[in-house]
């Protein structure tokens, strides 16, 4: 038998098993297996830390959504947010299941462009297209969302120069009784700013009015804030309807539902305070069906889910590398992923099971990430079993935005693999070495050498 490595004593009260303030223990759980692949076996094959994401957690999430929608509402359309996750294998997972891109920069649209979307399945949102970008758009037939008076004008000099007329629409911001307002993006509904770029895309003649679009904000706990937007941009199509006989072929309503994960700070967790699918759909598809279309003109409903389509799919997986007792007496673990790869930890309390069973002694821990940085803690406090150098644990919730704000800050980037819906895992992106960040530096001649 392996000798045991000492630990020094310490006195302190241990409960055995302490309940969770809901009575449960649903949080230590150990979780040895994700998707039928053992966390060690991927720990083992990839290395440590490791982003794991479950192909059939998104199709059954896709299902979800995409039923709750389509029971309530004739015509849907999703489109992939490619900033919540824009890994090409994650982005083709969503395109393989009938969902559009939808893209906020020059560089999303051409990896769009790249992973075989058809340019007229693009929708190009975000405040800064360059005129570049803009005619490429155009030339592609993609759908581009106007974000302010700037971009209508250089758009308009460009249907001029190329005689291409492109399909548009117009983000609008409204008061949707959610404060702060999201009111730097697009045009304002009640300020009379949306009516009035709209009068001027339609009196130019230069470009279809194809859409109304608007993304109120992001994790929205109240799906009736979509039933305001949803009758506010109802009424803006049944104006220019009455005012042009023009009809508007989409309303897009962007993303911002909320995921299962819990908030910082929040009582109750995540999986109990979130609406549904089923409650967002109900909001959305209500206020259009009532807002007074003609049945056969009701307009193609876009949504741009992100954030609640692919978070409970991605998964964390990494090693402590030490235990410490803090000057208080706290317990601290510190792990080799921190906030430089889990960028979302700074407002939610991600829920994090160890790899491997124990027995049913808990203590409450800080748990800090590998970074020379003070600010890099992962949970303030943790309720888990003692864990020892090697232990592995399971982040969960962390399929959204951590892969795409993710920062090469004193760590590189770990692998991320794929769990196909046979079980199989595929390296979909892998671990970053100091080449990728050499070969985008350059030394000047004159400091290649010194003497110390
Ligand atoms: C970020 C973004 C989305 C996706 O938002 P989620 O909160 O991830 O659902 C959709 N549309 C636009 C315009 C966005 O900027």
């Amino acid at each position: 038998m392996e000798k045991q490595r000492y630990e020094r004593p310490i006195i302190r009260r241990l409960n055995t098993g302490v309940m969770n303030k809901f009575g449960t223990k649903t949080e230590y759980e150990p979780v040895t297996h994700i998707d039928d692949c053992a966390v060690k076996d991927l720990l083992a094959d990839y290395g440590s830390p490791l982003f794991v994401i479950s192909q059939k957690t998104i199709h059954e999430t896709y299902q979800e959504a995409n039923r709750a929608f389509n029971t309530r509402y004739p015509k849907v359309q999703f489109a992939w947010s490619y900033k919540t996750n824009y890994i090409s294998a994650v982005c083709n997972v969503y395109h393989k299941l009938g969902s559009w891109a939808e893209v906020v920069s020059g560089f999303e649209y051409q990896k769009a462009l790249k992973n075989g979307v058809p340019g007229s399945k693009i929708i190009f949102n975000g405040p800064d297209k360059t005129v570049e970008e803009l005619k490429l758009a155009m030339e592609n037939k993609s759908l581009i969302h106007i974000d302010h008076l700037d971009e209508l004008y250089t758009l308009t000099e460009l249907c001029e120069e190329t005689g291409i007329r492109p399909k548009v629409a117009i983000r609008v911001n409204m008061d949707t009784g959610i404060y702060p307002m999201w009111d730097r993006f697009g045009f304002n509904y009640e300020n009379g700013q949306a009516w009035d770029a709209i009068n001027k895309i339609v009196l130019s003649d230069r470009m279809d009015l194809v859409g109304l679009h608007a993304h109120i904000g992001t994790f929205m706990l109240t799906a009736n804030a979509y039933g305001v937007a949803a009758t506010k941009l109802s009424e803006l199509a049944l104006s220019i309807k009455n005012k042009y006989d023009k009809k508007i072929q989409y309303i897009d309503m962007g993303g911002g539902f909320a995921s299962k994960n819990t908030l910082k700070g929040s009582f109750l967790s995540g999986t109990d305070t979130s609406p549904s699918f089923d409650d967002y759909a109900e909001a959305i598809s209500t206020a259009i069906m009532n807002a007074g279309f003609v049945e056969d003109e009701l307009p193609l409903l876009i949504l741009e889910t992100g954030r609640a389509m692919i978070d409970e799919a991605g998964y964390l997986l990494g090693s402590v590398i030490s235990n410490k007792r803090l000057s208080d007496g706290r317990k601290a673990t510190i792990m080799d992923f921190g906030v430089n790869i889990m960028f979302t930890s700074f407002w939610y309390d991600h829920k994090i099971s160890p790899a491997q069973e124990f027995s049913h002694h808990t203590e409450d821990t800080v748990m800090y990430g590998p970074l020379c940085m003070n600010i890099d803690v992962v949970r303030e406090n943790a309720t888990l079993p003692p864990m020892k150098r090697g232990d592995q644990v399971v982040v969960h919730t962390v399929g959204a935005y951590n892969m795409t704000q993710w920062m090469q800050f004193i760590a590189l980037r770990p692998a991320v693999v794929m769990i196909d819906l046979q079980g199989k895992p595929h390296l979909i992106r892998k671990r970053e070495e100091l080449t990728n960040i050499d070969q985008q530096e350059q030394m000047p001649d004159y400091l290649k050498e010194f003497k110390l």
